[in-house]
């Protein structure tokens, strides 16, 4: 199968942020021989993952729901991005995640990436960069990758700071993991 990484729109997401995103994960995965593609339908984001006490969406919901969605395709990876505010299990909020068994989809939400959120300045390069970075964090895991400890973008993280004091790039271990999960899929 071609290795495509297919971006999903869902619900009210501007369009320029898919088209960032997929110019900056074909730069960071060129030597893999990845191409990035955006659907071209979006996904309509259910009411019922709406989750009115904790006003956030279930993230898990979503992946279900993109599920169902891609019943019909094939496809090597999905990435979701939703600007929704998500959150998972425990978790009061999520930047993102990935399914857990058969890890092929993974949703980002780019809410809590934007300086706007916390009544601060707009700023559109340091946006963009955030979403680089979770959307590789999550892309990561479904190439096989776990937490690391290391300077590197799989570190987890909780927080805005935790998540702005991680590298846009993977440590060499991961990149050598990420390197053999991709020459055996
Ligand atoms: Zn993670
Ligand atoms: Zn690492």
């Amino acid at each position: 199968m071609k290795k495509r990484i297919l971006l999903l729109k869902i619900g009210q997401v501007d369009k320029i942020i898919l088209v960032n995103l997929k110019k900056n994960l074909e730069w960071v995965f060129k030597d893999f021989q990845i191409k990035v593609r955006i659907l071209p339908k979006e996904l309509d984001l259910n009411n019922s993952y709406y989750h009115p006490e904790k006003r956030k969406y279930n993230a898990d919901r979503i992946i279900e729901g993109m599920n169902e969605y891609l019943l019909d395709y094939d496809f090597f990876r999905v990435l979701g991005i939703v600007k929704e505010d998500i959150y998972s299990g425990t978790y009061n909020f999520i930047f993102g995640c990935a399914e857990r068994i058969i890890a092929k989809i993974a949703l980002i939400s780019v809410i809590r990436l934007n300086e706007i959120f916390y009544n601060r300045t707009k700023d559109n390069s340091l946006f963009e960069k955030r979403i680089l970075r979770e959307a590789i964090h999550e892309l990561g895991h479904t190439f096989g990758l776990f937490h690391c400890q290391d300077y590197c973008v799989m570190k987890f993280s909780n927080s805005l700071m935790e998540a702005d004091n991680k590298p846009i790039r993977f440590c060499k271990n991961c990149l050598k993991k990420v390197e053999v999960f991709l020459s055996k899929t």
